[in-house]
């Protein structure tokens, strides 16, 4: 009974999406759960995704065969909890769903060294990564460079791949290309029939490995959060949405002269049962940001969609920044607000609708809270800071500034000290005179830390006390709530232009 129903459910759920009627399963198949960028373990605010749900299919799939289950990166970090946890609650939540292998993400390398090597100790599932180790080159303990496994008969080799960033001085990532086929060579040397990549890196990446490295048989892929199914002489790279929105499934059948592959989409959502065991893991963690945070409620409304992705709050004015700002500047009564975009995590559209608490303390995942100093500059200090912020090495960047109170225009191409172009002006249009006095309100990081290459003596009396200073996420919330009425419009643009040089 139970297997004929599981089948049901698979089937309904596969046919579904290719629009066809009802298949036999071929015999003896593989089959591939992929999910990728999960930050978070419970349900989502719209009521999909829920690592739970996806439990459940993967016992599910366990019932009618066997089934290798596997996290493409992105999983300890950013999130609320793992800004309190540094993401031991993910690694509790895939041990309880079962979790076969996984490969790094990018933010993986965001928390420490001793702290990732702890968070990869305790997990039940396997790490694999074929181009990111230690810093010396010896591989983080516990990792594996590639493996095989033997499923239905049929050797597989599965190795994992990274995409290189400016990471943490502890982790040296090498070319996923030349890793890939060090790896895959010696996957076929040992004999593997199908070989698997589990990487997180562009689509634009994976089909380039795909077009060079014709032994791969198939790619499940992370880092973009959106599902995609590609093809390559025939060949899958697939995706499934973040947060476990959706997870690919995917059948292998065949020979190593001629494998079949059906991947399938398969949506999280109401209609899968919550695994129990994951689902405890989940609630307890849940439970312990509650108390620390008090209960998730909806705080307020966007009226349409918020834009907090980075590849926009670093190069220019964002909504986002914008209304974080002017939250600085309203509950601290500065004349400027000044916001390293660095500090900005939530790195996502906020879609419109309900909006909770947790959501706006997901802006701010550091430990220092990204709490708010307020101290007196010189005219013609913010215009130097403001500098800094415009400057080659920044734009794109952590350093980049969103800003409130003020108005100005930059091109990044000229000389340092002339990037700014034209007169800095107040919120009502008069230009800032080089000998004004301003009350600015800026994040601790930049102005306390010396963070984002920012030096702010300025600062220094009110950064003696920074512990007391009001956190970034309660002046946001007390702006939403009380000026804007519990709605959070994004505010008209026109703070930060762009000129273009002569
Ligand atoms: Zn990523």
């Amino acid at each position: 009974m139970k297997r004929s129903f599981a089948w049901g459910v698979l089937g309904l759920a596969v046919t579904g999406c290719l629009g066809l009627p009802p298949a036999p399963p071929p015999t003896n198949p593989i089959r591939f759960l992929s999910i990728n960028d999960v930050y978070v373990l419970d349900t989502l605010a719209d009521g999909t995704g829920g690592l739970a749900r996806v439990a459940t299919l993967r016992s599910r799939l366990a019932a009618v065969g066997p089934t290798i289950f596997v996290l493409a990166g992105d999983v300890l970090s950013p999130s609320l909890l793992s800004k309190y946890y540094s993401g031991r609650q993910m690694v509790e939540g895939m041990n309880a769903a079962r979790l076969d292998y996984a490969t790094f993400g990018n933010h993986e390398f965001e928390i420490p060294r001793d702290t990732l090597v702890a968070r990869i100790a305790a997990s039940k599932f396997k790490w694999v990564s074929s181009n990111c180790t230690e810093g010396t080159g010896r591989p983080f303990p516990g990792v594996l460079p590639w493996d095989t496994l033997t499923v239905q008969g049929r050797k597989i080799g599965i190795f994992g791949l990274t995409i290189r960033e400016q990471y943490r001085s502890y982790v040296r990532c090498t070319d996923p290309d030349s890793a890939a086929r060090v790896a895959v060579d010696t996957l076929a040397k040992l004999g593997a029939e199908f070989i698997v990549g589990l990487t997180h890196q562009t689509i634009g990446a994976d089909r380039a490995l795909l077009a060079r490295d014709t032994l791969i048989d198939l790619i499940l892929g992370g880092h973009e959060h959106e599902a995609h199914d590609e093809t390559v002489d025939g060949r899958h790279v697939v995706k499934a949405d973040a947060n476990s929105r959706s997870a690919q499934f995917v059948t292998v059948w065949g020979t190593r002269d001629h494998w079949r592959v059906a991947p399938a989409l398969i949506r999280i959502g109401g209609d899968l049962p919550a695994d129990t065991a994951t689902q405890a893991v989940t609630a307890r963690w849940e439970d312990s940001v509650r108390r620390r945070l008090g209960p998730e409620r909806v705080v307020a409304t966007a009226s349409a969609p918020i834009e907090a992705r980075d590849i926009r709050t670093r190069r220019g004015e964002a909504a986002i920044g914008d209304l974080v700002t002017d939250a600085f500047r309203s509950g601290t009564g500065a004349d400027v607000a000044l916001l390293n975009a660095g500090t900005l995590r939530l790195d996502d559209v906020i879609e419109a609708g309900p909006i909770s608490n947790y959501t706006l303390e997901s802006l701010f995942l550091f430990a220092d809270e990204a709490r708010v100093v307020t101290f007196t500059l010189t005219g013609a200090r913010l215009r130097e800071i403001l500098e800094h912020g415009v400057a080659p090495g920044s734009l794109g960047g952590g350093p980049f500034l969103q800003v409130s109170g003020i108005a100005f225009a930059f091109d990044s191409s000229r000389a340092g000290g002339s990037r700014i172009v034209g007169p800095v002006r107040r919120a009502d249009g008069r230009a800032i005179e080089a000998g004004d006095q301003l009350k600015v309100a800026m994040d601790v990081y930049p102005a306390c830390e010396g963070g984002d290459g920012y030096r702010i003596p300025e600062a220094a009396g009110a950064c003696a006390t920074w512990q007391t200073a009001p956190r970034a996420a309660d002046l946001l919330m007390a702006y939403v709530s009380g000026p804007l009425g519990g709605k959070m419009t994004p505010p008209a643009a026109g703070r930060i232009q762009t000129a273009t040089g002569p």
